[in-house]
């Protein structure tokens, strides 16, 4: 078997225990995130899924950012994106992640989470039940076992620009480096 056939089945390897064990940092910034709570519970049940909860930064794969997001938010969740180490995932969670939903006109809230953090998949809804959030990290398992969630790789290779996009609304960027 030569190199690249070895580092495939490497990769295959990695992927499949990678999305069997997605510990969430669940970043409560809407009303959604009150569907998170009963995502967990014995009725629904996610994790046997191997979806579970992260306590801090530096322990989590998945960042859950459950609805809308004012701009002093966005600070504070770009900085916890940062902390986390890779592999790591993001989730936009509710229609205020992806238009700005019911907020789509407020001054400070922003309405496009993807012009500031590299989302890898959308879980639509306001509020998206416990079925959908389940579907949701059924579809990021998927992408995560075909090698396809690369929103981490995304986010280095295109940082200025998200910086750019970043600093536009947040005015007292204070922040350390990004470093990986
Ligand atoms: S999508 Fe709906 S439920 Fe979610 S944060 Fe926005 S308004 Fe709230």
């Amino acid at each position: 078997m030569n190199d690249k056939n070895s580092q495939k089945i490497v990769d295959v390897i990695k992927n499949f225990a990678r999305k069997h064990s997605l510990f969430v940092l669940a970043y409560g910034t809407g009303c959604g995130a009150i569907e998170i709570p009963a995502t967990m519970t014995s009725r629904y049940d996610a994790e046997r899924f191997g979806i579970r909860g992260a306590a801090t930064p530096r322990q989590a794969d998945v960042l859950l950012i459950t609805g809308y997001l004012s701009t002093k938010t966005l600070k504070r969740v770009i900085r916890t994106y940062e902390q986390m180490q890779d592999p790591k995932y993001v989730i936009g969670f509710g229609s205020c992640t992806i238009n700005g939903g019911m907020y789509w006109d407020s001054y400070n809230t922003i309405k496009l989470l993807d012009m500031y953090l590299p989302v890898d998949i959308y879980i639509n809804g306001c509020m998206p039940r416990p079925e959908a959030v389940i579907e949701g990290f059924i579809g990021l398992q998927k992408l995560i076992a075909a090698g396809k969630a690369e929103g981490a790789k995304k986010y280095k290779e295109n940082l200025d620009w998200y910086r750019a996009n970043q600093k536009k609304v947040i005015k007292n960027w204070v922040m350390p480096d990004y470093n990986w």
